[in-house]
């Protein structure tokens, strides 16, 4: 029957496809667990955050083996007698303490590459051991080596990489099916041995994977707290209405610019301006059209900035413009810019609005002196009939 075959197809792709579907979920999920989901910009970051995390773990650890070690030497000589391999063990592992106390005395300066190789190779000499140990003779005491190791070596995974940690963990596991012949001729139990190694080290993998999840988990929480927090400290500092910086931080800045004035002999300039009879626009067009009208002439001032200048809102329809690295000269400049360009802008349904405003240097004076050195020219402005700027008395 010719229809037979192609609804077998049919059927056939159509399991494929669906089983594919599931099959996509299945390796995103694999993918998802099996690799760092840290964002590639806070990498930096995490890898340090890693690293200084575990130094103090990894110092411990180190110190347990090594005194397990030497107690070892005491009560089992006969295997420091015949097992030369123990005893470049302990030398190395006493060197990697040092190397440990190092890292953890600098953990905020060390250089994460080589911190990272170093471990490694801690990581990889560990592994070696513990399958020499294996391969040799399976009394109780070798065994306490070996899961102390097994504890280590899990903890110093979380510095590295999942997929440098598997090359490590595969590799010895190579080294120690190659040497196992030589060790053990029963072919059964070496394939057990074999088969039983592969699966603790596998365990191991997955579980150190499960202790490196929960960390990432714990690492982007921080970063999430720290992102909140910088925008919650951005809102605190933001007039809501204009945008701008609001009254406290402006002036908070503005005192951080005359510091750095001070130190480095720059010049400074501030500039306070304020919309002319504003009292007459609320009156006429009503509070909507006002505070409409003060974020536009916000943004009209904010556009005239340039990249070291700042302004905020000084007060209802005042405005603090701070111009750091600049003489009288360019602050007028751009204080008339501002004005010219808020007169030639249609603010209201019957005309426009206009600014007044008054410029004062910075000459090494208090923040009120120099906020009322700019009022009072703003104040005489405005007696010379507004849309106007003062810069000199
Ligand atoms: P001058 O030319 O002397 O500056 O006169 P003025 O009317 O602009 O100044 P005055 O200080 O007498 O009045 C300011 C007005 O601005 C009074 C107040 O109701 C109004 N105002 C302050 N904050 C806001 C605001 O957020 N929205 C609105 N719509 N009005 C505001
Ligand atoms: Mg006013
Ligand atoms: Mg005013």
């Amino acid at each position: 029957m010719p229809g037979r075959p192609i609804a077998d197809w049919v059927c056939l792709k159509g399991i494929i496809y669906l089983s594919g579907g599931y099959m996509k979920q299945l390796i995103h999920m694999l993918r998802r667990f099996f690799c760092d989901n840290i964002p590639t910009e806070n990498m930096p970051e995490f890898t340090r955050f890693r690293v200084v995390y575990n130094a103090h773990i990894l110092l411990v650890g180190a110190s347990v083996l090594t005194l397990t070690e030497t107690l070892l030497y005491f009560f089992q000589q006969k295997y420091y007698g015949t097992g030369w391999q123990l005893q470049i063990f302990l030398f190395i592992n006493v060197a990697f303490l040092a190397e440990f106390y190092y890292i953890y005395k600098e953990r905020e300066r060390v250089k994460i590459r080589s911190t990272l190789a170093l471990q490694a190779l801690y990581e990889l000499m560990l592994m070696i051991f513990a399958a020499c140990l294996v391969l040799r003779v399976q009394t109780v005491f070798d065994l306490v080596h070996v899961y102390v190791m097994m504890i280590v070596f899990v903890v110093l995974f979380l510095n590295q990489t999942y997929w440098v940690h598997v090359l490590l963990t595969y590799f010895s596991y190579a080294f120690f099916v190659l040497m196992l012949p030589f060790y053990q001729t029963n072919a059964l139990f070496a394939l057990t041995a074999a088969i039983n190694t592969f699966i603790g080290c596998s365990i191991a993998l997955l579980f150190s994977r499960i202790l490196s999840a929960k960390r990432e988990k714990s690492f982007l929480g921080g970063v999430e707290l720290r992102r909140k927090n910088e925008e919650l400290s951005a809102l605190a500092q933001t007039d809501m209405m204009t945008g701008m910086l609001n009254h406290t931080s402006v002036l908070g800045r503005l005192e951080g610019e005359m510091l750095l004035a001070q130190e480095n002999g720059k010049p400074l300039c501030i500039f306070l301006a304020d919309i002319d009879r504003f009292k007459v626009v609320n009156d006429r067009h009503g509070h909507l059209v006002g505070d409409h009208v003060i974020c536009n002439v916000a943004i009209i001032l904010m556009n005239c900035l340039r990249e070291s200048d700042f302004a905020g809102r000084y007060g209802g329809e005042e405005f603090l413009i701070v111009l750091p690295d600049t003489d009288l000269g360019e602050a007028s400049a751009i204080a008339e810019r501002m004005r010219m360009q808020i007169d030639a802008t249609a603010l209201i349904p019957d005309g426009k609005v206009t600014i007044s405003g008054g410029i004062a240097v910075y000459r090494e004076e208090s923040l009120g002196n120099l906020i009322s050195a700019a009022d009072k020219r703003l104040y005489i402005a405005k007696n010379r009939g507004g849309n106007c700027i003062l810069a000199e008395d």
